[in-house]
Order: structure tokens, then sequence, then C-alpha cells
């Protein structure tokens, strides 16, 4: 468990389940995650709401085998840590998108499995339709056709809320650099078990908004 440090998921039947980082795949990609799949014996695979597999029922002791030989990384599915970043084919492949999101997931993607004071979901959306819901992620970047909208403080689940727009019109370059800044004003002053939109509310979005963008 060297290479891969995220947990597997316990399921009901006793089994595990891992998440993979790959949300993109080629075809000789997806056979070779298929014949791993066969060898290793694993009966089902779904898909997480950020677009990742998952492995469901593979031998604990068998993950690092697994991921080698389906040339696979595990990506952090659990905690309190940067989950994986969920994008749309974006202007690259939809022939409505207005922005790169595939690109400018890759950008955040260093940020995937960090340690914060609660869990971060990032989602990225080509255009205002907004396939991927950055709306109610802690941060979300939705495209435009002057550049990305960025929402923060948003949320699905248990305490449903909608983010708060914090600024408009950014470059992929303006983009990256306000996520670390929200990342990093967040990890060093919020209480541990608080997510983002609470966060801002308990020190007032003004503080906020001047803390991270002046
Ligand atoms: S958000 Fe826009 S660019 Fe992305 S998949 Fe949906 S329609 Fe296409």
């Amino acid at each position: 468990m060297a290479e891969n440090s995220v947990k597997p998921i316990k399921q009901r039947d006793g089994t595990y389940a891992i998440v993979l980082d790959k949300a993109l795949v080629t075809p000789q990609e997806l056979k070779e995650i298929a014949e791993a799949l066969e060898e290793f014996d694993v009966k089902l695979v779904k898909f997480t709401e950020s677009q990742r597999m998952v492995i469901v029922g593979i031998d604990p002791e068998k993950i690092d085998e697994f991921c080698e030989k389906a040339k696979v990384k595990v990506a952090p599915a659990t905690g309190k840590v940067v989950r994986s970043v969920k994008f749309c084919p974006g202007k690259a492949l939809c022939t409505m998108g207005l922005q790169d999101s595939i690109a400018m997931a890759e950008r955040l993607m260093k940020f995937e499995g960090l340690e914060f004071p609660d869990k971060v979901k990032i989602a990225i959306s080509g255009c205002p339709n907004s396939c991927t819901e950055p709306a109610v992620r802690d941060i979300g970047l939705m495209g435009t056709r002057d550049g990305f909208t960025l929402y923060v403080g948003g949320s699905a689940g248990r305490k449903p809320r909608i983010g708060r727009v914090l600024t408009e019109k950014l470059s992929m370059d303006e983009a990256e650099e306000l996520v670390g800044k929200i990342l990093e004003f967040y990890k060093n002053n919020a209480d541990r078990g608080k997510r983002i939109g609470e966060f801002i509310d308990s020190i007032g979005w003004d503080r906020f908004k001047e803390s991270v963008l002046g």
C-alpha cells in the first residue's frame, strides 16, 4: 500500500472498493483496466459523482498489484481531503463548450488528496449549462465566453447550499492561482469539520472576499 496510500472503502459484504484516478481513458487503457478486473476477479464497476470508476469487491491485499497491472492509481474518495476534480468535456469536445474544462481540471488535480479542515469538492464546467454542477461544490468554475466564473461555498449532500460568485472572467492562470489562495486561506483559518461554505459564514463574506482577492 506504499504507492496508493488512500484507504480502500469497506463494503457491507465485507469486501472493499477503491476509486480509480482516471476520468478520461483511451480504448487501450480501458482494455488494460478490464483485463486487470478479470484477472483480480472484480465483479462490479460503478462511477462516483466525480465520474471516477469504483472497483467494487477487491481484495485489499491485492490493491497495489491490481493498480500496477491496470496502470491506475487509487483516488482520494474519503476523508478531509480535496476529492477528485469533477469536469465535463468542455470546448475540447462538447459543441456547447466555451472554456477548456479538461485543461483547467488537469491544473487543479495537483490539489487532490491534500488534507484540509474538511472535504473539498471541486467541479468545472465548460459553459453555463453546468453539467458538473459547479454552483453546488465547495469550489466551482463555470466557463463563459469571457473566462471562468468562480463559485465558492456551495455543497450538495447533507446540507445543500448554492455557492456565491466570488469573481468572474478569470483566465486559466488566474483561476488556478485563486483556487490555491482560497485553499490556503481555508486551511490556515477554518476549524476542523467546517466545509468552506460554513467557514465563510463564520467569518463573513466581506472578510473572506478581501482575504482571498486582496
Ligand atoms: S457544461 Fe457545457 S461544455 Fe460542459 S458538457 Fe455541459 S454543455 Fe458541454
